[in-house]
């Protein structure tokens, strides 16, 4: 099965296609954008057409290379994935093992292009740095140069002070061989150490704009998706096609959760505290981030249905409707931020009492 299409980037390929044409694509690169709206997929497309073999900007698609690399079968292009800790104890079979885990996730992702968030566990572990710094000394075994790719770059376990994984991923960004380009993909550049950020291009990458999610959304799942559920994962997806294609739990569980809490903090703390203290503690993390994106969807067809109400329109006596509207923008900011830690080590009770004690005043 070869890569799917990109979806929604067009003005981001057009520029990335003029920089690699004319030979200005940064040697040591940053793709930083929010979760899910495709980074990894951008660095395959650059990796792509670096190695094109007409070296027309874009990938050609139809040369021996650009087929290989659809194929996720390029010997000149290496992509390193989050992977669970390797288990040997012995420092060359870690590296052994590590390239054997690599090389399973990467086939898992060739055989299910439309591919979830990784394991909550899954990291690069220094032997993943040692791997790369490996690979970054190999010679390119079809054309001039090679591509290394690095996702969820804020996964190094450099961030957990492991000076020598630091210190091997710095050597080779300081000095990256002419013959490669490294590829690092990130949500916030503030995931990473300072001193590897500094090295390294950032890129943008924007969400996808509605239209695109929806194309996206009626084109590319199988078994094909209704009319209904695709204009809901429009509006979930707020321009992440990973979260409309993951949603993070079952969708109607979540919608009737996030009613009943929007309820009990309406109520007032008595009944909010019950209901966060009746979240269950650490299991079922994915209905917990499903709620939470459930109320951000119900808070937004809120400000939707106050701003058509004419809630502000024409600047003349609508400051309630206005001071409600604010209140409602920063309740969904609130719940997306609640969202944004519900994937890492956090406690759903405590993190659930926090925020509807931030939103009573709010909604
Ligand atoms: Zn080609």
């Amino acid at each position: 099965m070869s890569l799917r299409s990109i979806y929604g980037h067009d003005p981001l390929l057009h520029r990335l296609e003029g920089a690699i044409a004319s030979g200005r694509f940064p040697q040591a690169a940053l793709l930083v954008g929010p979760p899910g709206v495709g980074k990894q997929r951008l660095a395959l497309w650059i990796a792509t057409a670096l190695l094109c073999d007409t070296h027309g900007g874009a990938g050609c698609g139809e040369c021996e290379s650009c087929r290989m690399a659809g194929r996720l079968a390029h010997p000149d292009l290496h992509w390193f994935l989050p992977i669970l800790r390797p288990k040997a104890s012995d420092r060359v079979k870690q590296v052994e093992e590590t390239q054997t885990l690599i090389g399973e996730a990467v086939a898992e992702r060739r055989n299910k292009p439309l591919y979830g968030p990784p394991d909550a566990l899954a990291s690069h572990p220094l032997a993943s740095i040692r791997l790369l710094h490996r690979v970054v000394g190999l010679t390119p075994f079809r054309g001039s140069r090679k591509v290394v790719i690095l996702g969820d770059a804020e996964r190094l376990v450099v961030q957990e002070a492991s000076q020598e994984a630091a210190n091997a991923l710095l050597k080779v960004l300081e000095e990256p061989p002419n013959n490669t380009t490294l590829i690092l993909t990130v949500v916030k550049r503030a995931g990473l150490l300072p001193t590897v950020r500094s090295r390294l291009v950032p890129i943008r990458v924007p969400r996808v704009p509605d239209d695109a999610v929806r194309a996206f959304l009626r084109r590319e799942p199988n078994p094909p998706l209704d009319s209904d559920t695709v204009e809901r994962r429009v509006a979930l997806a707020q321009g992440s096609i990973g979260r409309a294609i993951w949603p993070a739990g079952d969708e109607q569980a979540a919608a009737r959760n996030a009613e009943a809490l929007l309820s009990a903090i309406r109520a007032g703390p008595a009944r909010w505290s019950a209901t966060a203290l009746a979240q269950p503690p650490w299991a079922a993390r994915g209905g917990f981030a499903a709620m939470l994106d459930e109320l951000a969807i119900v808070l937004r067809r809120e400000i939707a249905d106050g701003a058509e109400r004419g809630g502000g329109g024409d600047g003349g006596g609508g400051g309630g409707d206005t001071g409600r509207l604010r209140h409602r923008l920063d309740a969904v900011q609130r719940v997306e931020e609640a969202r944004a830690s519900a994937g890492g080590n956090v406690n759903p009770q405590l993190t659930l009492a926090a925020l509807a004690h931030e939103l009573e005043p709010l909604v």
